[in-house]
């Protein structure tokens, strides 16, 4: 059987690094024949050593510089050189120019969107952990996916439990899907005590190792509000059927409640390289190295409704699916900048809804936005963002 060729773009972060361990676990029947990256081209460079991609891309031209030098010095003779892409436009030109069958989204923010769009329209399923991408562009994605009769395959861990807890009944026996979310680093933390979060405390996550932007979203619970819409726009479901429990071991990753009275989920230990390798091998489960899981030594798993007082970001998620258009686009855009401002240390852990509520409120949506509105929403959204932060630095200063 020919193999599954995989491109996979975000190679060098945490997803994409486990999604190297899941090739390199299936090698018979997965090959990553593209990666790319940012700026990391020294973890690149062993990547290509690793796979042989045909082609790969790093967004920076200067660390493409200095990969290619490398590349050229290492002169190996047994494997033909990859094709080297450089710059945002090179990071589309490669998934549009490489052929493969799926392309891992994992790049992290809005900047995966254009090699998204460009992989469903060549015929490429996507295998997404890219949310962002999906929040800003729900319905672009969507319909691109359907015109070219392609799959948006979920990564996300939560996602692929309800794609899973989907099979055992049809759509209109679903009663209501129930995300769960670990409840972060400041579950039980008092308003005071989140007013002094620093940023070491809030990337210091209790059960996932991840990305920095991530981390954070999740300690906001901004991840969990990018989730719901995330899992809108994956099953096409309304927001009110949509809820969220904490459930601080994440063991349950997400549970489908059928009109029958019966709630199906998936459990597994906290390991990105399950879900990632069910969206790889879907429908059929390969095994996969992982630790098992012991429910005498877990003892007991708890669950409590999530404080929409302390984290205003899931009632400001569905404030957003409400409102619709580019509602979503903003939401996604302003968060992004202002998560970048409190690593930077510009800006307090509560600063970033608190701005991104604002920078909402300023917005005159666009409905049925095509995929110029929703970069221009995008565009707005990170200047008013800018406009918000100065301007609280002033009033504070
Ligand atoms: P990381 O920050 O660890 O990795 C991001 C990757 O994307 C790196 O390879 C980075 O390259 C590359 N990258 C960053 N910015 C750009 C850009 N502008 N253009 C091209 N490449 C870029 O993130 P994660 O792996 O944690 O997350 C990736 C995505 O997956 C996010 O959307 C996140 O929400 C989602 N996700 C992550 C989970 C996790 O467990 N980590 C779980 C569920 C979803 P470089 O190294 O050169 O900077
Ligand atoms: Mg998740």
């Amino acid at each position: 059987m020919a193999k599954k060729r995989v491109l996979l773009l975000g190679s060098t972060g945490s997803i994409g690094e486990n999604t190297d361990r899941v090739v390199q676990n299936l090698a018979e029947e997965l090959e990553l024949v593209g990666l790319a990256a940012h700026s990391s081209w020294e973890r690149l460079l062993e990547q290509i050593a690793a796979h042989h991609p045909e082609a790969v891309a790093l967004v920076d031209p200067e660390a493409a510089g200095k990969l290619r030098a490398a590349l050229e010095k290492a002169d190996d003779k047994a494997n033909a050189l990859p094709r080297i892409y450089e710059g945002e436009e090179g990071l589309v030109k490669l998934v549009r120019e490489t052929e493969a069958d799926v392309l891992v989204a994992a790049i992290s923010g809005a900047a995966g969107l254009p090699a998204n769009i460009a992989a469903l329209e060549t015929g490429k399923d996507l295998a997404l952990a890219n949310k962002e991408s999906l929040v800003m562009s729900g319905s672009i994605l969507t319909r691109l996916a359907r015109e070219n009769d392609r799959r948006i395959l979920p990564v996300d861990s939560e996602h692929s439990a309800i794609f899973q807890s989907l099979e055992a009944g049809s759509r209109e026996e679903v009663g209501r899907v129930i995300l769960t979310a670990s409840g972060g680093p400041f579950r039980q933390a008092s308003a005071e005590e989140l007013e002094k979060v620093t940023r070491q405390d809030a990337l210091n996550h209790p059960t996932w190792e991840m990305g920095e932007k991530i981390t954070i979203d999740s300690a906001t619970l901004m991840n969990k509000a990018l989730e719901i819409i995330e899992a809108c726009w994956l099953f096409d479901l309304p927001p009110e059927q949509i809820e969220v429990v904490v459930h601080p071991q994440s063991i349950i990753h997400s549970l489908v409640e059928y009109r029958d009275g019966s709630t199906i989920c998936q459990l597994g230990p906290p390991d990105m390289r399950v879900p990632i390798q069910y969206a790889l091998t879907y429908p059929r489960r390969r095994p996969l190295p992982t630790e098992q899981l012991s429910l005498p030594e877990l003892g007991q798993l708890t669950f409590e409704s999530p404080d929409t007082e302390r984290f205003p970001a899931l009632r400001l998620a569905y404030e957003v699916l409400e409102q619709g258009g580019t509602a979503a686009t903003v939401f996604n855009a302003a968060n992004e900048v202002a998560v970048a401002a409190f690593l930077k240390e510009e800006i307090p852990f509560l600063g970033i809804l608190k701005v991104v509520e604002n920078c909402l409120k300023q917005h005159n949506v666009v409905e049925n936005p095509d995929l110029e509105n929703i970069f221009a929403a995008d565009e707005w959204a990170r200047l008013e963002t800018e406009k918000i932060l100065e301007l609280d630095c002033k009033e504070s200063s």
